[in-house]
């Protein structure tokens, strides 16, 4: 077994929509970020690859390549599922704390979950969901941005200990 945390931060700026959990959701303004700035997706790639001792989602799509300039983030995502595939990593659980004063993810919690299952190739009931906002203390609190928080834990096929 092993177990991976992230976390991610993107502040608000220009725009007509945010994306979270690889959902496009309307909204008054958009999000910083050289990709599509999914927070809760960053946090979980981050989590996954923690757990693999693999770097950080930063090493593996650089912000100052133009490849990954508005790029979809279930591509970092997809690109986690084949390196877990390929070292016998499957996931356990994930669970996903969105920090944000707003958009809620009420209405799209369904949509991510299954976004992020699919992506990882597994059941929805294995990722969980969930957003807290931070009681108008902050930049996250005056709604300049939001942050998100992933922890996973991963079982090797095999039951060794490294996953190689
Ligand atoms: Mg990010």
């Amino acid at each position: 077994m092993r177990v991976g945390i992230g976390y991610d931060v993107h502040g608000f700026g220009p725009g007509d929509h945010v994306t979270l959990g690889g959902e496009k959701i309307p909204w008054s303004q958009g999000i910083r970020a050289h990709s599509d700035g999914d927070v809760l997706l960053h946090a979980l790639c981050d989590a996954l690859l923690g757990a693999m001792a693999l770097g950080d989602i930063g090493q593996h799509f650089p912000d100052t390549d133009p490849r990954w300039k508005d790029a979809d983030s279930r591509v970092f995502l997809r690109h986690c599922a084949k390196l877990m595939q390929e070292r016998h990593w499957r996931l356990v659980n994930a669970d996903l704390t969105l920090i944000a004063e707003a958009p809620r993810v009420g209405p799209h919690r369904v949509a991510m979950q299954a976004h992020i299952a699919h992506d990882l190739g597994c059941e929805k009931d294995r990722v969980n969901i969930k957003a807290t906002t931070s009681e108008g203390l902050g930049a996250f609190g005056r709604g300049e941005g939001l942050a998100a928080q992933a922890i996973v834990l991963l079982a090797h096929a095999n039951g060794g200990s490294n996953g190689h």
